[in-house]
């Protein structure tokens, strides 16, 4: 057997990381490997047991003291030699209790392994700009889908033979053990290794599907995306995932959303940020500039003495309610105005006139005379400032 993983690589958190951290790393792990969600699948199940111990493990405060300071030797030897952790001794039922809850309907699916099930759901993403995710877009997905095999109708069982019960679950898909542990004997259930927990035997299998019961096809699956979609969002598609086991229905397609960084606008949930910006005169004088926003670009009339870092707002220029799309946010906008840096000699005379015209001959601490090398002395004084 290969060397034990250690406990913090396999949730994939750091050595100090919280009791909320553990969980989550461990709630990502064990829905994706967990049993139900992977029939058949022994290197999920392999998984989702390494996960499980790591969790069971660090998630009580006085394990993790003895791990951190011993290592998996902490838990060796005193179990009954079995090899590898006392697995059975966890309150485990208390763990899944709390971590499955949620998402596997309080854990019952764990025995109904043998009845129908539903399929699992898929996840894939897809990448969509900015303005898809304002506007909403149709998307066309390439998957790799499961259909039931036409042959033996998912049985996995060859033309003209029959899946037979499980003669050590007699076809209840777990098998039942005692174990000893430190803490005394402990009942286990355990899906049936004979079956797999399905409660039935192949003796011959399927040869088109090889005794899977699926045959995988390439589909082009076409997604809706709606307006005011955030990016991390999904889109369930119905029916589009694993089929089910027994007679279960179809999984769902969950699609997650990716938005991609647009150079202009920000978003927060749904109001859009950006910057514009003004030139000095137009920030001095007022007047019209044009700003970008996502429905194109709209007029602004900017105040005379309109001073930089300005926030205005465009109301109604943000992003779609994902409920109701009539509903919008705003859109903030930065006015930034642009000091000139590159000034030809009439430039320079004009501002200099401007200058004189503005804040007189001769300024109160001798400022005037700097102010011909303005530019230069405006460059020195960011050095010092840094
Ligand atoms: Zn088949
Ligand atoms: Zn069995």
């Amino acid at each position: 057997m290969a060397e034990k993983r250690d406990y913090y690589e396999v949730l994939g958190v750091g050595r100090n990381a919280t009791d909320s951290e553990l969980k989550s790393a461990y709630r990502k792990l064990a829905k994706k490997y967990h049993p139900d969600t992977n029939p058949g699948d022994k290197e999920a199940e392999q998984k989702f047991k390494e996960a499980s111990e790591a969790y069971a493990v660090l998630s009580d405060a006085d394990k993790r003291r003895q791990y951190d300071q011993f290592g998996h030797a902490a838990f060796e030897g005193g179990a009954g030699g079995a090899g590898g952790f006392d697995f059975g001794s966890m309150d485990m039922g208390d763990i899944f209790g709390d971590i499955f809850g949620e998402f596997f309907g309080g854990g019952r699916s764990r025995s109904r392994s043998n009845g129908p099930m539903k399929g699992q759901n898929i996840r894939t993403s897809v990448r969509i700009s900015f303005k898809e995710a304002c506007f909403g877009t149709d998307k066309e997905l390439d998957l790799v889908l499961k259909d039931e095999c036409a042959s033996c109708h998912g049985t996995g069982a060859k033309a003209g033979t029959k899946p037979e019960t499980c003669s050590k679950c007699g076809g209840k898909g777990q098998v039942v053990f005692t174990q000893q542990s430190l803490f005394g004997v402990v009942r286990n259930v355990q899906s049936c290794p004979d079956c797999r927990g399905t409660g039935k035997i192949i003796k011959e299998r399927c040869p088109d599907c090889n005794g899977s019961g699926y045959i995988s096809k390439k589909k082009t699956i076409s997604v809706t995306i709606p307006a005011g979609i955030d990016n991390g969002q999904c889109v369930r598609i119905r029916d589009k995932g694993e089929p089910g086991v027994n007679g279960g229905g179809r999984g769902d397609l969950l699609v997650e959303v990716v938005v991609a960084n647009d150079p202009i606008f920000r978003r927060q949930d749904r109001d859009i940020y950006s910057t514009v910006s003004i030139t000095y005169p137009k920030a001095v004088l007022g007047g019209d500039i044009r700003i970008n926003t996502i429905d194109g670009k709209v007029e602004y009339t900017v105040a005379p003495g309109t001073q930089t870092d300005t926030r205005i707002r465009l109301k109604g220029k943000g992003v779609p309610s994902l409920r109701n799309k009539q509903i919008r946010g705003d859109h903030y906008v930065t006015l930034v105005v642009q000091v000139p840096t590159k000034l030809d000699n009439r430039q320079k005379e004009l501002l200099e006139e401007f200058d004189k015209a503005m804040y007189g001959e001769e300024e109160e601490d001798g400022s005037q005379e700097d102010g011909k090398g303005k530019s230069r002395g405006a460059k020195r004084g960011n050095k010092w400032k840094k």
